[in-house]
């Protein structure tokens, strides 16, 4: 049977993050947890922090850390993350989020951080050719268009170009992530937990280094 993983994935936006963690959750066979899938799955259970995140989104005011860390803390309590591990996407953000999660998951803490390196260029062409339904969010882009004009395969709903997916709101977004998670980045590096990956090819291929890197670099500390 093949190992569960415990792993932290990092990534610009358009890089393909999302079907890759996807992929390696069915792989090794543990949750994808998403951040912003189980801050909306808190706070319609109604967990002790759903109910904090609640409060805060109610009033309009930003989420602290304690809270999701708090959510995150919650979820990897869970008997399948506690049995298997997880794969983490959108947390942590921060270098103090990163020491928040080491402390959750002590002792063992976590196997690796894989950065998924596509390079600038690339994702932006990706981003900028990038169409999205308006109605299930599936994406689509320039190269990859729906069968039938613009209308989405899934849903029958209006295939769009959104208006912030301009190279000059990419690029903000991109210079936005690369502020933040330089840090970070440096700091999964500094304590032997950083993998970079090429996520530039196809994403079968892009899976295979993936799972390659991972299984040898977590054997290696074991
Ligand atoms: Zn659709």
């Amino acid at each position: 049977m093949i190992p569960g993983a415990r792993l932290v994935l990092l990534g610009r936006q358009g890089a393909g993050k999302g079907t890759q963690c996807t992929r390696l959750s069915r792989h090794y066979v543990v949750p994808h947890i998403s951040t912003g899938d189980i801050l909306r799955a808190a706070v319609r259970e109604g967990t002790e922090f759903g109910k904090k995140a609640q409060e805060l989104m109610d009033a309009g005011e930003l989420m602290p850390d304690d809270v999701i860390v708090g959510i995150i803390d919650e979820r990897l309590d869970r008997d399948d993350t506690r049995a298997r591990g997880f794969i983490l996407d959108g947390f942590p953000r921060t270098t103090t989020q990163a020491e928040e999660l080491l402390r959750i998951t002590a002792p063992r803490g976590i196997d690796l951080a894989v950065n998924l390196e596509v390079p600038r260029g690339v994702v932006l062409k990706r981003l900028a050719s990038r169409r999205v339904c308006a109605d299930c969010g599936t994406n689509y882009s320039a190269e990859q268009p729906p069968k039938y004009g613009q209308t989405c395969d899934v849903c029958g709903g209006d295939v769009i170009h959104r208006e912030d997916d301009t190279e000059h709101s990419i690029n903000r977004r991109l210079d936005l992530y690369e502020r933040e998670t330089a840090p970070l980045i440096r700091w999964f590096e500094e304590r032997g937990l950083l993998a970079t990956v090429d996520g530039y090819g196809h994403p079968d291929e892009v899976t295979d280094r993936l799972v390659r890197t991972i299984d040898r670099l977590r054997d290696a500390t074991r």
